[in-house]
């Protein structure tokens, strides 16, 4: 099958932030990340029991909100929790990107009473709205499962499955990328700041004069430039990848 110049992109960048999330140990031996293809009630996804370590772009799948697969390598099969993706991407146009993983550190804050995750760093702002906990933690492995998972996240852009893992939505696949990163980076700072002592979250005066003087856009294409250039660099990624920047 060809695909536009465009798609390769998009495949080649879904491809690129799985090694690089399972590269940085926030994606493990299973999660995903998808990519909503323009215009199309359809996005990418990898197979079912493809490794997250040797992710390839012509690897990836094209299933649609149903879950249901449009088209993919022969033998492929959607992800067991492909109705995740299928049901937020359905139930927010206003991103084109969901990476789902399962870091044990941020879980963590969905395994005991009275400690809840908060936004403690500075790019941590991105959640100021909320990081709601998902109470069921089974796999979400149908269309019902996806549609209550998608109605916890509501408008927020990340969320925690209890004694799951995380789910975190952006724009596009670099911002998805970036935005994982922090969140985790996030999740591990204030682990370690209650093991000392009292968590001191960002002040409304802290979120309000970082948000004046962040700039999303040009922080996204440093980030993604920093990670794609070292995979390339390390071998990780191959040098021929278009990934273009956001
Ligand atoms: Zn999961």
């Amino acid at each position: 099958m060809t695909h536009s110049a465009s798609d390769n992109m998009l495949r080649a960048q879904v491809a690129a932030c799985t090694l690089l999330l399972n590269n940085l140990k926030i994606m493990g031996y299973s999660g995903h990340v998808s990519a909503r293809l323009p215009g199309r009630d359809a996005y990418l996804i990898q197979g079912f029991d493809q490794p997250r370590s040797g992710l390839r772009p012509e690897h990836l799948l094209i299933c649609d909100y149903d879950g249901k697969m449009l088209s993919g390598p022969p033998g492929q099969r959607p992800p067991a929790e492909v109705f995740l993706h299928g049901e937020v991407l359905r139930a927010r146009p206003d991103i084109n990107s969901v990476a789902h993983f399962h870091h044990d550190i941020t879980n963590v804050f969905t395994l005991v009473d009275g400690i809840d995750l908060l936004p403690l760093k500075n790019h941590a702002i991105r959640w100021v709205s909320g990081i709601p906990v998902h109470d069921d933690p089974s796999h979400v492995a149908s269309s019902e499962l996806g549609r209550a998972v998608a109605d916890t996240l509501g408008s927020h852009h990340a969320m925690q499955i209890r004694a799951h893992g995380q789910i975190v939505t952006a724009e596009s696949v670099p911002a998805c990328l970036v935005d994982a990163v922090h969140f985790v980076e996030n999740g591990e700072a204030m682990y370690h700041a209650a093991a000392i002592g009292k968590v001191r979250p960002l002040s409304d005066k802290d979120i309000s004069a970082f948000q004046r003087d962040f700039k999303r856009v040009p922080h996204i294409k440093k980030l993604w430039k920093y990670y794609t250039e070292g995979g390339k660099s390390s071998g990780l990624l191959p040098e021929d990848w278009e990934l273009g920047g956001e």
